[in-house]
């Protein structure tokens, strides 16, 4: 009898390591999302998992110089009301649109403009909605989208 436990825990052991190591190899994730001169991502939805690696890299498509067609790609906190926040935001021209040490978000990309991309890297927050925007002047209304964890 004892003899066959023993067999049991032996093959209970091995499937577990390779869950083990399926999740370690699956923990980074990277999401491209473009942006251009008509005001428009090409995204309104990402997806992602709790506790994933996010890569993100955002692409400005179009020609305009950032002064006059700035893009950033601003994760809000849960709780911070897109509106107001953006208002805030216009208020910190001098730190790329976002408020004082990025009060009211998890992740914000820099202000980038037509022809350049820039990358950041974070990790998921707690499953649930999250809002996406632009925060430059005047773009939240037509740059943004809904950030899932899963
Ligand atoms: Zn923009």
């Amino acid at each position: 009898m004892t003899f066959i436990i023993t067999i049991l825990a032996l093959v209970m052991v091995n499937p577990f390591a390779a869950v083990n190591n399926d999740l370690a190899t699956r923990d980074k994730v990277e999401i491209v999302i473009e942006s251009n001169d008509q005001m428009k991502f090409n995204l309104n939805e990402i997806k992602v998992k709790e506790g994933d690696t996010v890569v993100l890299t955002l692409k400005h498509v179009g020609k305009l110089p950032k002064a006059a067609m700035g893009h950033n790609w601003v994760l809000l906190a849960q709780g911070t009301e897109m509106g107001p926040f953006a208002q805030k935001a216009v208020q910190a021209r001098d730190n790329d649109y976002i408020p004082a040490e990025g009060e009211g978000t998890i992740a914000y990309t820099e202000l980038i403009g037509g022809g350049e991309e820039t990358t950041i890297e974070f990790v998921a927050p707690a499953k649930g909605e999250y809002t996406f925007i632009c925060s430059f002047p005047g773009h939240y209304a037509l740059m943004n989208g809904t950030f899932i964890v899963e």
